[in-house]
């Protein structure tokens, strides 16, 4: 039995902003399933919704910072969370790393420095827990510190690193720098430098006895400039100790249990499938039809998730024979085109601004296709999901996307490994190109059932994702 000491700066439901929340808890829950003894650690933020019973474990001072150290559990599990109390960084209510204008704390430098260095103490035994864990595993630039520091102890346990997006480093300036008193053998160029800043994530990647991040072809492309925002070169230096593993996805996305679709169903009964496109089009007051091609789309209206390629082609989209549901919110633009075409199209088009879980469990299970012309997509969830629910993923040849997705093409159609549609570039044109490609499949029902029982037959589980980290802490004893 591996000790894991998980450092994370979310977890869901106690609190999220993005995939890291979803990831901190369902990966230690899965871990714990394996047998592993695996701790959480993470601020004790004023918005904290916490059902269980928190107990005081230990204060103890650090710098000029009373911190005391509060102990619950993962709601649903057995999970132990640590949650570091100083009020002064924490206590606020609301976004753990913005305002309500979505500017950053100005101390977020301090605020997760002293986090980091409440980790250390744990991690070092030093705070009357009677635990040393075997491994410490960090993530995202939040945590970045933990492995820079760690790596100036004595007897010090090996470090993970994950990144789950690069886009978000960390970078501070110089005077912040000098203000956090980090030790100054960091803070060379081979340490936390970056261009006379200093970068948290760096520290992560430098430092880490292993990194990783959230899928095999993300791990290739922040070795770019594209993709890794001037830490290319070191990531390629460390390349030896990167790895991508998988994220799985959550035992409640299973159409044979979904009690938000209106009919459960598996790859045995996917007439089942057809009453809920049915019910969705019912839903939506799009025209009943159980034949024409239901195409969806959930998603952060944002640049990163191609919206915009959407948008190039929906004009021609909309003279073919199909449906498109879309359900999301964000960038204001990508809104309002949306909504001309919704209002233009209401026989063809539903669109959903805001944020529905129910409406995107029905989504999954009702369309026939499901769209994701990401940018760049470290690991992505919803082409899962989809396959899960037989709902085919036409997706770009990025990241996680790439390497969950198989193309439908003549080979793999006979080998019965087809899962969906690729296309590569990043051009309107060559998502409409895929979406023909479906729609010519989905006029040979065999082909198109053999498609959904291959996708629905695929292990996207947090079983398969546990045991390759728990093999990773296990090569670095
Ligand atoms: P990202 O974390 O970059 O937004 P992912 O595909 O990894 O993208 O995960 C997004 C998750 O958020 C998915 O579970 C998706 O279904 C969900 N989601 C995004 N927008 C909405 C929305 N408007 N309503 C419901 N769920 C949404």
């Amino acid at each position: 039995m591996k000790k894991i000491l998980f450092v994370t700066s979310e977890a869901h439901p106690l609190i999220k902003t993005g995939g890291l929340a979803d990831v901190s808890s369902s990966l230690p829950k899965a871990l714990s399933t394996l047998g592993q003894d695996v701790r959480l650690v993470l601020p004790n933020y004023g918005s904290l919704k916490l059902d269980n019973e928190v107990h005081l474990h230990s204060t103890f001072s650090l710098g000029s910072h009373t911190v005391k150290l509060l102990e619950t559990k993962l709601p649903d599990s057995t999970v132990p969370v640590l949650l570091v109390d100083c009020p002064e960084y924490f206590a606020m209510a609301g976004n753990p790393y913005v305002d309500a204008f979505g500017h950053s704390y100005p101390n977020n430098a301090e605020r997760f420095a002293l986090f980091c260095r409440v980790a250390i103490e744990i991690a070092m035994n030093r705070v009357e827990l009677d635990w040393k864990p075997d491994v410490v595993h960090c993530n995202d630039w939040q945590t970045g510190l933990v492995p820079a520091l760690l790596s100036l102890e004595y007897q010090c346990p090996p470090t993970v690193f994950t990144i789950h997006n690069m886009a978000y480093q960390g970078l501070f300036s110089g005077i912040t720098a000098a203000a956090l008193q980090l030790p100054s053998q960091l803070l060379s160029q081979d340490g936390l430098e970056f261009h006379g800043m200093i970068s948290f994530i760096k520290g992560g990647i430098a430092y880490a006895d292993k990194i990783t991040t959230v899928s095999p072809t993300y791990a290739q492309e922040i070795q770019t400039p594209e993709f890794g925002y001037g830490l290319e070169g070191l990531l390629i230096y460390r390349n030896d100790d990167l790895v991508g593993i998988i994220n799985g996805i959550d035992a409640e996305w299973n159409p044979e249990i979904d009690h938000l679709i209106a009919h459960t169903y598996s790859s045995y009964s996917l007439e089942n499938k057809v009453k809920n496109k049915i019910a969705l089009q019912t839903h939506l007051n799009l025209p009943k039809d159980e034949n024409v091609l239901v195409l969806g789309l959930i998603s952060r209206l944002v640049e990163q998730k191609g919206i915009d390629l959407l948008l190039d082609c929906l004009q021609e989209l909309l003279t073919l024979p199909v449906q498109i549901v879309i359900l999301g919110s964000g960038d204001k633009g990508f809104e309002h085109r949306l909504q001309q075409f919704a209002a233009a199209y209401t026989h063809k088009m539903s669109l959903t601004l805001g944020y529905n879980e129910s409406l995107a469990h029905s989504i999954e299970a009702g369309v026939d296709v499901f769209l994701m012309p990401s940018r760049f997509e470290p690991c992505g969830l919803n082409q899962m999901y989809s396959q899960r629910y037989g709902t085919l993923p036409i997706v770009r040849k990025t990241g996680g996307l790439a390497d969950t997705v198989i193309d439908t093409l003549p080979e793999s159609i006979v080998e019965g490994t087809a899962t969906g549609f690729i296309f590569n570039d990043e051009h309107a044109g060559a998502l409409l190109e895929a979406i023909k490609r479906a729609m010519l499949v989905h006029n040979i029902p065999q082909v198109w059932q053999q498609l959904q029982t291959n996708a629905m037959h695929g292990d996207f589980s947090w079983k398969n994702s546990a045991e390759q980290y728990l093999a990773l802490y296990e090569s670095i004893e």
